[in-house]
């Protein structure tokens, strides 16, 4: 028996809240797409029905002609969307209408600026979703009855959009949902014939289900209003890319128009099509590690099987949405199958080559600055992890570089090695903490002197990026800040001197040794320094300083490579130091070499107070005597 005793009255989750009041506040401007996620809504419900009925043909209760219903009465300033998908239980309601389950919901908060433009982009990121109702209707009832449950299992949910809702149970015969909007007055000519066909048409036209409503005339049978066949079925060349950009909303959850889209269909040994679009910026939860990561659709025989990515493309790639539609599965696919399963292998390795088509096509064009500096750092994850595709991927990489000196990355591989010096062994680079650390290391005044490009890196990923980019076009990947430089081959100039130089400070060098003796691993002249008194080098194989400084940030304990200290005989300090015997001075000035060696490439001092009093001591006798 069914009494109002199981009525309930339930606060929504705080986040729900802070959701709605932006929801009204920031997307008055976009009101109209509450109709689309309610059919969006329905859709997906009709959806999940249908793979449910896959495997239980009794949840179509006799009515398997599934369809989506838009009703309206401008008399009672109501708008109501129908389905005959899975509808929802009790708990169901309770759980997906009145919290937010969505990974990074926390990001998402924290990530609202309070400015009604700006929010409003990321609320269309985050999917508004059900609740976007409430931009228009100040009062929304949710009717529904879960698909396979007996009538008395039909719910009802009600609420102001404020901070409550409630819910009841009652006896409702057919399954589904029936969402009712109680238009604000503001918003009332939404119900509105045209207006609504108008919508339906513009936002919902490739819905693959039959959208249904009264003629316009308001009498006689329910008649369909958009094309009902799934767009990426139909023909290329019947799609407008209006058609395309809506798709991609849809798919996407996104507000925005996506940077461009491939589709194309294959047949053969195997039956595919995908459609797979670029968006324009990262989506909220990107880089969030839990994040599952959706948007890209598999579906089997035209039954949506499930959303993932990470199945589908690879992980690098998780920002591609779309849809993959595929005669060659069983609908009953899982998962688990979809790891190990030929089928998807081939249809995967097709999708990374479109993928990276669209890519290399967008890089030529001025879009690209925008795509990398949303997703350059996953395509530099691709050098990482793809093995098969690292060629391509390397041609798509951009740094910035020596060459200009700014930090937007607009260095492609290819563009440095057409520049080369003549006889230049390989792809200078140096990798620091920042942009500008990197830029002013005195590592690079040899290779300005002499005119040679170098790579600046400063992003963490960049470390990884190396030890697997050995090289590009036959060019070795070399670091600016390891090993012996060899820069003068080419213009056959005199190995000699350099030797020569070692030779003529050679005390003086193993005095700084033995002061250092414990700080580095050896000490010798410098090929590379033109107008800094030192710097510190790594051996060829050893951990470079900045992979160190990561390591620890990540809090990783690494026993600290010793470095090899170079110097510049010809700066002051060291042509000072070459005249002092006297040990204890010998140590003051080889600290003072070594600890600004580590600060010019952004280190930390093991002593930083030391370090401050031998710098004052030496700028203090520069000062002379003290009027006192
Ligand atoms: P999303 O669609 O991104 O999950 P929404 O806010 O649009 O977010 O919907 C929240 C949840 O409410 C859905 O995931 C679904 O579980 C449930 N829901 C909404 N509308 C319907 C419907 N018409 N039929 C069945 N379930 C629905
Ligand atoms: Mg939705």
């Amino acid at each position: 028996m069914v009494t109002t005793s199981n009525r309930e009255t339930r606060g929504f989750q705080s986040e729900i809240r802070q959701l709605l009041h932006l929801m009204i506040h920031s997307l008055y401007s976009n009101e109209e797409i509450f109709l689309r996620e309610l059919i969006s809504n329905a859709a997906d419900a009709i959806d999940k029905l249908k793979f449910a009925a896959l495997s239980n043909e009794a949840l179509y209760e006799g009515q398997a002609d599934l369809r989506i219903e838009i009703e309206f009465d401008e008399k009672k300033h109501t708008i109501t969307v129908r389905d005959n998908g899975i509808g929802m239980s009790r708990d169901e309601v309770i759980e997906h209408l009145g919290t937010i389950a969505k990974s990074g919901t926390k990001e998402f908060f924290a990530g609202l600026t309070g400015d009604a433009r700006q929010d409003a982009q990321l609320i269309g990121q985050f999917g508004v979703g059900f609740y976007s109702s409430f931009i228009v209707a100040d009062k929304v009832t949710v009717l529904t009855r879960k698909a396979g449950l007996e009538p008395a299992a039909g719910v009802r949910w009600e609420s102001s959009g404020e901070g409550e809702f409630t819910v009841e149970s009652l006896p409702i015969e057919t399954r589904g949902t029936e969402v009712t909007l109680h238009l604000r007055k503001e918003a009332r000519d939404f119900a509105d014939a045209h207006r609504l066909r108008r919508i339906v048409k513009q936002y919902s036209d490739h819905i693959a289900i039959p959208i249904r409503m009264k003629p316009v005339s308001g009498e006689g049978e329910f008649e369909t209003v958009n094309t009902a066949t799934a767009l990426w079925t139909r023909n290329k060349k019947d799609i407008s890319d209006d058609e395309y950009r809506e798709f991609y909303r849809h798919v996407a959850h996104d507000f925005e128009d996506p940077l461009s889209w491939a589709h194309n269909r294959v047949e053969g040994k195997l039956d595919y099509t995908m459609l797979l679009y670029l968006p324009k910026r990262a989506p909220f939860d990107l880089w969030d590690r839990q994040a599952k990561h959706g948007g890209l659709k598999l579906y089997v025989q035209r039954v949506f099987v499930l959303e993932s990515s990470e199945e589908l493309l690879p992980r690098y790639l998780r920002f591609v949405r779309g849809v993959i539609d595929t005669n060659d599965l069983p609908l009953n696919v899982s998962r688990e199958l979809l790891q190990r399963n030929k089928a998807i292998d081939t249809i995967r390795g097709a999708a990374v080559k479109k993928v990276l088509g669209l890519i290399e096509k967008l890089a030529k064009g001025e879009e690209y600055p925008a795509f990398w500096k949303a997703f350059g750092t996953l395509l530099k994850e691709g050098v990482v992890e793809d093995d098969e595709q690292r060629g391509r991927l390397a041609e798509l990489l951009r740094f910035s570089s020596t060459r200009e000196d700014k930090a937007e990355p607009d260095v492609s591989l290819p563009a440095y090695v057409e520049r080369m010096q003549p006889g230049q062994k390989g792809i200078y680079y140096l990798i620091a903490d920042g942009f500008t650390t990197a830029k002013s290391s005195p590592h690079l005044e040899a290779f300005r002197a002499k005119n040679i490009e170098v790579l600046l890196l400063s992003e963490p990923i960049d470390e990884w990026l190396v030890t697997h980019l050995h090289e590009y076009a036959d060019k070795p990947l070399l670091s600016a800040t390891r090993g012996t430089l060899e820069l003068d081959e080419a213009e056959g100039e005199k190995k000699d001197a350099t030797e020569g130089a070692d030779a003529e400070h050679g005390e003086l060098v193993a005095r700084i040794k033995q002061a250092l003796a414990t700080k580095v691993k050896d000490v010798r002249v410098s090929k590379r320094l033109t107008s800094s008194p030192a710097c510190l080098v790594a051996d060829d194989y050893a951990m470079s300083a900045n992979l160190e400084r990561i390591l620890k940030a990540a809090g990783q304990s690494v026993e600290p490579a010793k470095r090899i200290l170079e110097i510049n005989p010809k700066h002051p300090i060291v042509t000072r130091l070459a005249g002092i015997t006297a040990d204890e001075q010998v140590a003051f000035w080889s600290e003072i070499l070594l600890g600004q060696a580590v600060l010019a490439e952004g280190g930390k001092l093991d002593d930083p107070a030391a370090f401050v009093a031998r710098l004052n001591e030496a700028l203090g006798e520069l000062a002379g005597p003290s009027a006192g």
